[in-house]
């Protein structure tokens, strides 16, 4: 077996260095490699298919980067793309629990991590939150499990219900959202009984419980490392109770991980944490980078990445220089100076780096030239037509008009973004009369 993803891809490449761009058979040879990468990260087949056919889609036609090799660009392509299915939430450590007491329901198969997950959880809530957590295993089953979640408690320093004996689960969760609004708890988590496989008697009493407390998150415990089984128990559980997120755990061992891609791929579903270990503090919020690179099995996709990411900008800026000194600077090139700028913090944080010229930020943003300007010449530029972003002198009255309103702004503001670029085109123009050595000089001036 090979080690990652790269080896495979570069023995494919070989032949085919510096073609200029990616044709459908070379991308298709190298996909054939990808679904086998992906199969054997445990990704389900029809996950894995669907997946390699839109990447396909992507990669063919490509530009090939100049110094990253075709097989890490497609690796690049492919890492791109999972990330994109596995991204669920903006922040997906973020729980929906405003009105308290708000009830979380912890599901999942029994040995799952469910339990340690819930302490796990409690911990993070009480302290990244500041929340008050009281905690209630429904697992009437288990008399230990019950005494495990108690265990649990009195080490973090969360509090759990006091156990009754021969109390059904559902009067057990009345009992806890009674408690907490008693006690002014912010969060009740409620731990249900596990199977070791989906049953209908396990379903319907969790069906009960849900009915009882309305959840605001019902969070589904997997084994990240049991890959085909996971998909399947989180497709019942969806489809019987509906889940909010998934938690996998024992991510910490040698799985890769193709669980996180099945499964979100599956039930849509977002991932919200990844259990690292046995401990208390060993859990942390999903991270579709860490999880893409592991599927792809290289530790050093994210340099990777970040590397071609640096010579594709690169190139454009090289593009966009011998544009300039031709004096063919279009609208194309001054968006990408624009939004380079607002990456850099916007005109206020490039003047804020500059010694002494903190005040001149200051002004600058009481004359209101701030970010709020930048995006607006940017929304501009973006409701223009490709042919008038290459050739902006074909703007007339009337295509001002229709830009302009595209964008929500007046013709006069139109008016000063083209204005701008006039003068900036000009400048290059004599820039590049000057010549490249000239210029550089005259720059370090
Ligand atoms: P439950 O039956 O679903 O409640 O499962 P438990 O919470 O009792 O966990 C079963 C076993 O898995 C315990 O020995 C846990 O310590 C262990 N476990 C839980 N989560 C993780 C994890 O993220 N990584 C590892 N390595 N072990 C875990």
């Amino acid at each position: 077996m090979f080690e990652n993803l790269s080896e495979r891809l570069s023995g494919v490449f070989d032949r085919l260095t510096k073609q200029g761009a990616l044709s459908e058979e070379d991308v298709k040879t190298a996909l054939r490699e990808v679904r086998v990468a992906l199969l054997e990260a445990d990704v389900s087949l029809p996950v894995a298919r669907d997946f390699v056919k839109k990447v396909q889609e992507q990669a063919t036609g490509q530009a090939v980067t100049k110094s990253i090799t075709p097989g890490q660009q497609v690796v690049k392509i492919v890492h791109d793309a999972l990330v994109d299915v596995l991204r669920g939430e903006d922040d997906p450590g973020k729980l929906k629990i405003d009105n308290p007491p708000a009830p979380i329901l912890m599901v999942g198969l029994q040995g799952s991590g469910k339990t340690t997950t819930t302490g796990k959880l409690a911990k993070r809530l009480k302290e990244k939150e500041g929340k008050k957590v009281l905690m209630a295993s429904l697992d009437v089953y288990r008399p230990a499990a019950m005494d495990q979640l108690s265990v649990l408690g009195a080490q973090i320093g969360v509090d759990t219900l006091p156990i009754v004996p021969g109390q059904k689960p559902v009067d057990i969760a009345k009992r806890a959202k009674q408690q907490a609004t008693l006690g002014g708890y912010d969060v009740y988590m409620l731990d249900t009984a596990g199977r070791l496989h989906i049953d209908e008697v396990l379903m319907d009493e969790v069906e009960q419980v849900r009915n009882v407390v309305t959840p605001r998150e019902t969070l589904l415990v997997v084994d990240g490392l049991t890959g085909q089984v996971a998909v399947e128990v989180a497709e019942e559980f969806d489809a019987k109770v509906g889940i909010s997120g998934v938690v996998l755990t024992r991510m910490d061992g040698d799985g890769r991980g193709g669980a996180a891609l099945s499964m979100r791929a599956v039930t849509g579903k977002p991932i919200r944490f990844v259990g690292l270990g046995e401990k208390m503090d060993a859990l942390e919020t999903f991270e579709p980078d860490r999880i893409a690179g592991r599927i792809l099995g290289m530790g050093d996709i994210v340099a990777l990445v970040e590397k071609a990411q640096e010579t594709i900008e690169a190139e454009q800026a090289e593009r966009m220089m011998k544009r300039m000194v031709k004096g063919q600077f279009n609208m194309n090139d001054l968006r990408m100076q624009l939004e380079q700028m607002l990456q850099m913090g916007g005109m206020q944080g490039m003047m804020g780096m500059m010694p002494g010229m903190g005040k001149m930020a200051k002004q600058m943003e009481d004359a209101g030239l701030d970010d709020k300007i930048l995006r607006q010449q940017i929304a501009m530029i973006q409701s223009m037509t490709k042919k008038e972003r290459a050739n902006p002198q074909i703007l007339q009255a009337s295509r001002k008009k229709r830009v302009a309103a595209g964008s929500g702004m007046d013709v006069s503001d139109l008016n000063k973004l083209l204005k701008m670029h006039r003068q900036m085109s000009d400048m290059m123009k004599k820039m590049g009369k000057m010549g490249k050595g000239k210029m550089l000089k005259q720059a370090m001036k």
